[in-house]
């Protein structure tokens, strides 16, 4: 059998844009917060980032750890004194306050996620040059699955997979699945952790996007050697169809 030439993408902040509902729902929250109990907002934001991170290692991409880290916000800006200014909070208990902020966190997960205005037409360029496209997201699979079937080129992929963490093993499992060419295919990702390094690490080709997340922020994770690291999706296609063609 012949092997098939394929270029895998991650999907969240790498096809869509996920950042900014996660940067709304923080924003409502650190505003209820703040009407709550006159507390600064960007302590609030603060506070509920550290948290989030921190929940990560047991959570993973989780809905629940964006809740939980809304929730864990609110008990510790309460325990740290944090008092009623408002009139319409003055009868809110603790536990429905922890409720609001729960069902602000949860919003993120049913809102339809910004399509980059780039995503289609690299997808369809690459599609038509001949690569078989797919798409290895991690997170929970009720969301990712309704963030695949929102794109505008779902038809053009020919396989999607939902894990809960990439990492050698699901590429490598990927690869015996399809019969991948390892040394002519690519994967695409924002993620150093999840998507390069362990692309790269059993002999795809892969591009580095340089999203902001906080792995980024984080700084501690480095570009493989010979891995492109380019600005966004948009500078995908050149990079691969130019040594396609040369
Ligand atoms: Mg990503």
């Amino acid at each position: 059998m012949t092997k098939t030439q394929w270029v895998i993408f991650d999907m969240d902040n790498t096809l869509i844009n996920t950042e900014p509902l996660y940067v709304n729902a923080s924003n409502q929250f650190a505003k209820l917060m703040e009407e709550y109990g006159r507390c600064d907002r960007e302590e609030v934001k603060r506070v509920q980032n550290k948290i989030d991170a921190e929940l990560f290692t047991q959570f993973g991409y989780s809905t629940d750890r964006f809740a939980e880290s809304f929730e864990r916000t609110v008990r510790e800006m309460l325990s740290i004194g944090i008092y009623r200014s408002n009139d319409n909070f003055r009868e809110l208990h603790r536990e429905e306050l922890i409720k609001l902020a729960r069902k602000i966190a949860m919003s993120v997960f049913d809102q339809k996620s910004i399509e980059y205005s780039y995503s289609a037409d690299v997808v369809r360029k690459i599609a038509e040059a001949g690569y078989k496209v797919a798409v290895i997201t991690a997170g929970e699979r009720w969301v990712q699955i309704k963030r695949f079937d929102d794109l505008t080129i779902r038809n053009l992929f020919h396989d999607c997979w939902v894990v809960l963490r990439k990492d050698e093993r699901v590429f490598s499992d990927f690869c015996i699945k399809h019969d991948v060419d390892i040394l002519n295919s690519w994967m695409i990702g924002d993620s150093l952790k999840s998507d390069i390094i362990p692309a790269s690490n059993i002999g795809l080709n892969a591009i580095h996007l340089q999203t902001s997340n906080w792995e980024s922020r984080d700084g501690k994770l480095k570009v493989p050697p010979g891995v492109p690291s380019v600005q966004d999706l948009s500078k995908v296609p050149s990079l691969i169809l130019g040594i396609k063609h040369a």
